[in-house]
């Protein structure tokens, strides 16, 4: 028989309880952040753990640059380019809030590599709480000034 590590939560490190079977993503019980699986290995059915919200925001790293490269190079009209800006600034916003909230809702929070709980995690809560609702209202703005 295989034995297999625990499980671990990429966001807090805590051990997992279990992972729903057959499920591709789930929700940390210790911090509230979602989870998702995916493939570790092509021939053997191994999964690696990662945090959706951590992912996001890195998916988005590259579309900002495309962005400001294309822009640079007058590839993109202004409009264009404001547009994609308010739609990054929207998704990192609902990222933010997201993070914020699980951060306010479980106590536990984390910036770079270090994890903080009880109340330094609730102030750092509150200021992803904060900046992802300014991030939010500024990209709707962005938006309907846009039309
Ligand atoms: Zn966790």
């Amino acid at each position: 028989m295989l034995s297999q590590p625990k499980p671990r939560c990429a966001h807090c490190g805590d051990f997992l309880p279990f992972w729903p079977s057959r499920a591709i993503a789930s929700i940390c019980p210790r911090c509230s952040r979602p989870l998702a699986l995916v493939p570790a290995s092509i021939s053997v059915a191994r999964f690696r753990i990662f945090s959706v919200l951590h992912a996001a925001k890195i998916v988005l790293l590259p579309v900002v640059g495309g962005a400001i490269v294309a822009f640079g190079l007058a590839r993109m009209t202004p409009s264009a380019f404001a547009y994609t800006v308010a739609l990054v600034l929207l998704a990192w916003g609902v990222i933010d809030v997201w993070d914020g909230t699980a951060g306010l809702e479980s106590g536990i929070d984390k910036r770079g590599r270090s994890i903080y709980t009880g109340k330094p995690a609730r102030r750092l809560s509150v200021a992803k709480t904060i900046f992802g609702a300014a991030s939010l209202a500024l990209g709707a703005a962005g938006l309907i000034l846009i039309g």
